[in-house]
This record gives C-alpha cells, sequence and structure tokens, in this order.
C-alpha cells in the first residue's frame, strides 16, 4: 500500500511535503472519522503524527490544496490493490452464484453560495423567488460481496449529463479495470436505458434493472401476461411473496434483444411500534433482466433485484451517517473525487480489518461502531502504531 502512495504524483513545482504524507495523513484522519480537515488540524500538538508520518502534520492547506491535484488515479490503484488481496484470499463470496455489482446515484453536497468549476446548477424556487442552487452528485460502484460489500470506484456526474452518462464513464473503466469481478450489475429503474444495457451486455455481462414506468411498452405488456399466469409462492420468514416470472418480451425496441421480467408482490407482518398492533405492509417489485430462467432461478433474481438496497444502507448511508462522506473538506473538483476515493480505500481496509482480523465471536459482541471508535481512541493512547515492514 506504502508502495502504491509512493506513486501518487502531484503538479507542485517544489513540495515541501511529500504527497504520500498527505494522504497518509487523510486516510488516519477518516479512519479516526474525525469529520474535517480543520478538527485534524487541532490535533498537531499529538505526537503521534512524528512517530507515523516522521515529520509534523501538514496544515489542513496544504492538504486541501494538494488533493486539489493529485492523480485520482493512483487512489483508484490503490482501492483495486485491495480488491487483488482480498480476491486471492478469496474473501469475496458470491451472492447466489453470482458476483454482484451494484450501482447507484448520490447527491453528495448542495449550497446557494459555494461553487467550483465541477458543480452542477438547478433553479430554486424559494421564498425569496428563484435561485441557483450548486450541487454534486457521483455515481458509486459498489460489489455485493456477501459478508462486506467492496466500493470499486466513484464518478462525478458533469455539467450538462445526466446521472447514467456518468455511469456509463463509470462502467466503462470498471470493466477495463474489473473485468473479472462481476457477471450481473443491478440497478434503479433510472437506469433502464438500451445504451447502459448494450454496454453491459456486449462485455458479456447481465443487467437486473428495477421497471417501474408504468407508460412503458415493456411494463403493459408484463401486466397484461401476469394476469393470465398463476404466480408462484414462496414464503421466507415472516414475508409471504407471489412471483411471476415470464421470458421473450420484446417490446422494448431499442434494446434489440428479448428481456425477462419478474414481479414479486410481497407481504409481511409488522408491530407498529406507537400501537403495538400487528399490521399487514405490502410492496410490489418488478425488474426487467437480460439472465434467462435458465441462466437463473426466479428466486435468484428477486434476491438480486433486493440486494440493489446493499448500496443505500451499507455504503452511502453508512458513509454519511458515520464517516462524514457528504463533507466538503475542499471544494474543488478534483480534491472532491479524491476525498471520495480516500473514504472507498479507508472502509474497504476498516470492513476487511473487520471481517477477516477479528474473531466472529468478539464481532457479535460489539457493533462496528464500538471498534470505530476503539481505532480513533488508539490515535491518543498509544495502540494506533504502524506495523513494521
Ligand atoms: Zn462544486
Amino acid at each position: 500500500m506504502r508502495e502504491l502512495l509512493c506513486r501518487i504524483p502531484d503538479s507542485r513545482r517544489k513540495p515541501s511535503i511529500k504527497t504520500p504524507i498527505i494522504v497518509e495523513s487523510a486516510l488516519i484522519m477518516m479512519v479516526t472519522r474525525m469529520g474535517s480537515l480543520n478538527a485534524l488540524e487541532q490535533d498537531k500538538g499529538n505526537r503521534f503524527w512524528m512517530r507515523w508520518l516522521g515529520c509534523t502534520l501538514p496544515s489542513a492547506d496544504t492538504i486541501g490544496r494538494v488533493f486539489s491535484q493529485v492523480d485520482v488515479d493512483v487512489i483508484r490503484s490503490c482501492i483495486h490493490h485491495v480488491y487483488g488481496r482480498l480476491k486471492r484470499n478469496k474473501a469475496l463470496t458470491k451472492t447466489c452464484g453470482f458476483d454482484v455489482l451494484i450501482i447507484d446515484g448520490h447527491e453528495s453536497t448542495a449550497s446557494y453560495l459555494r461553487c467550483c468549476s465541477g458543480c452542477l446548477r438547478r433553479t430554486m424556487h424559494t421564498r425569496e423567488g428563484q435561485r441557483t442552487q450548486y450541487y454534486h452528485r457521483n455515481v458509486i460502484a459498489m460489489l455485493s460481496a456477501r459478508d462486506f460489500p467492496l466500493l470499486l470506484d466513484v464518478e462525478e456526474q458533469r455539467q450538462g449529463e445526466d446521472e447514467v452518462a456518468a455511469a456509463i464513464r463509470l462502467i466503462r473503466r470498471v470493466l477495463k479495470n474489473y473485468p473479472r469481478a462481476f457477471d450481473v450489475v443491478v440497478v434503479d429503474g433510472l437506469y433502464l436505458k438500451a445504451n447502459f444495457f448494450k454496454l453491459l451486455v456486449a462485455h458479456g455481462k447481465h443487467v437486473i434493472a428495477v421497471l417501474k414506468d408504468e407508460r412503458r411498452d415493456l411494463m403493459a405488456d408484463a401486466r397484461g401476461l401476469f394476469s393470465l399466469e398463476e404466480p408462484l409462492i414462496e414464503i421466507s420468514g415472516n414475508t409471504h411473496r407471489k412471483i411471476w416470472d415470464i421470458e421473450g418480451f420484446s417490446s422494448w425496441e431499442a434494446l434489440d434483444r428479448q428481456v425477462r421480467v419478474v414481479r414479486s408482490v410481497e407481504t409481511k407482518t409488522v408491530r407498529r411500534q406507537l400501537s403495538g398492533k400487528r399490521e399487514q405492509e405490502s410492496s410490489e417489485w418488478i425488474w426487467a433482466a437480460t439472465l434467462s430462467q435458465k441462466e437463473a432461478k426466479t428466486q435468484v433474481i428477486v434476491c438480486l433485484g433486493h440486494d440493489r438496497w446493499l448500496i443505500e444502507n451499507k455504503a452511502i448511508n453508512e458513509m454519511v451517517t458515520y464517516w462524514y462522506a457528504d463533507h466538503v473538506y475542499k471544494h474543488h473538483p478534483t480534491a472532491i473525487c479524491a476525498f471520495w476515493l480516500t473514504l472507498m480505500l479507508v472502509l474497504n481496509l476498516f470492513r476487511a480489518f473487520m471481517y477477516l482480523n477479528i474473531k466472529p465471536q468478539r464481532r457479535r459482541r460489539h457493533s462496528n461502531l464500538y471498534f470505530a471508535r476503539l481505532i480513533s481512541s488508539g490515535l491518543y493512547d498509544g495502540t494506533l502504531q504502524k506495523i513494521p515492514p
């Protein structure tokens, strides 16, 4: 890892502090969940930094400036290095027999006051009249390994393009860097676009996308046929599912190939917190998939389709709530991407440490937050130490 960090170049003429030291400082700031560069600077007096870095802690300004100039592809190669190690150690498990990649978009920041050359703009109708709001949106790619999901890459949405265009750029890079890491891509209904599907199918990958646009011919045809077919009944825990599974739909003309549509009407009993009463909750899920019935059973499509929530729960929500992912450490397009990639690297390392180094009995007794706090406290009690080479 340190060798990879040493390869990180920046465009400064005469750097007084080497870039790997700056990236390592940011990495520790994130793993100890300080939340901002100013909070990190407050820790300057801690003797830990001299022991760890071999020099004093760089200032908040220096870290922000270097992250605005850093080559983000080298941070991507650090993430790839972690993926390679986990793959070799067989730590990445399949989901229902498939290696699954989940793609989703996330709005990371919005402001009326501060903007940069990479900011997206929209007009908001406020009490003071129409105002321009500046925001950043990115698309994240995550491998859905059962024990710990692995964050692979992020791509910032650019001005004048939609989320799918950014996702296509991300997918092209992921296909190049991780050609054999996944067989199926699971996405939201927004990605039900012919060019997105065609790109993945051309590279031998399958796609499962939520089908939610009632105006689509595909949806109308599927609903017509579902009413004529008897559903498959499946009971799992307290969830009762009625599932319909029909393949051979050719009504999505732009795609130029047949797709399969799976519908799951799910009912589960929940106890209301306020009244304590048990009530039934129903939901309907419909997915369009390129996998045939021979390649994946009905239950597999339902399981993989529901896996899409992992990116919400185990990536975006966790990153934002506990790891300050939406904090703008430095408002610059390169810096925003570089800090996101650094956090992805930190989270992958943290999860690998949790699942591969901590014994299951101990892991079961404590939450992830407990171990994250232990690491943070190591900054002050001397237990956070560099492993000798
Ligand atoms: Zn901006």
